[in-house]
């Protein structure tokens, strides 16, 4: 299987092998690709106030805009339980961060059953501009998101490394 059961998202193991790919395609061609780390806010809260099936509803929702936004050769992924990525082939930093943003905004747009919205903390790192190491770019992309959730959540950070 390469998807995962409750979003119909990629799931980490294609992710992975993808990610590699691209890399070994992007050092050969000299063109960058970006990394997207996205972690849903607040879901414990939304559990323990509405339930998990309202917190599996968020997720399914968060999903559904990284499906609908991304393009036909991006990789949107569920890399853990709450935790999604999107490789964005071919895009430099510029363009990911229009690309996150336009993904963040949809994200607080979504309405949703209950709960009434959700919002998503957002991470970014390109390879070749910040990293030409893929487990390196993985930890600049967490770290880029770990700074839009202690800034405030609900935004957009690029790697600062
Ligand atoms: P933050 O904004 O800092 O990310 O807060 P948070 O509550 O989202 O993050 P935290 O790491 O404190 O908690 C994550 C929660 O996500 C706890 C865990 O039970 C829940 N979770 C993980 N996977 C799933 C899932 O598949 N379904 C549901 N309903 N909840 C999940
Ligand atoms: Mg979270």
């Amino acid at each position: 299987a390469i998807t995962d059961p409750l979003t119909g998202l990629y799931n980490r193991r294609y992710f992975e092998e993808n990610i590699n790919r691209e890399a070994e395609r992007s050092l050969r061609l000299g063109q960058p690709f970006s990394l997207i780390s996205l972690d849903l806010d607040h879901l414990k809260t939304i559990n323990d106030t509405y339930g998990h099936q309202y917190g599996d509803l968020a997720i399914k929702a968060i999903s559904g805009v990284l499906k609908n936004k991304a393009r036909s050769i991006d990789i949107p992924a569920r890399i853990g339980g709450e935790e999604f990525n999107v490789l964005l082939p071919g895009i430099d930093s510029y363009k990911a961060m229009v690309a996150a943003e336009r993904m963040r905004a949809a994200i607080e747009a979504v309405p949703i059953e209950t709960i009434g919205g959700v919002t998503a903390s957002i991470g970014v790192a390109t390879f070749l501009e910040h990293s030409k190491n893929v487990f390196e770019l993985t930890e600049l992309a967490d770290k880029a998101m770990y700074h839009a959730k202690i800034n405030g959540r609900n935004q957009v950070q690029y790697s600062i490394d």
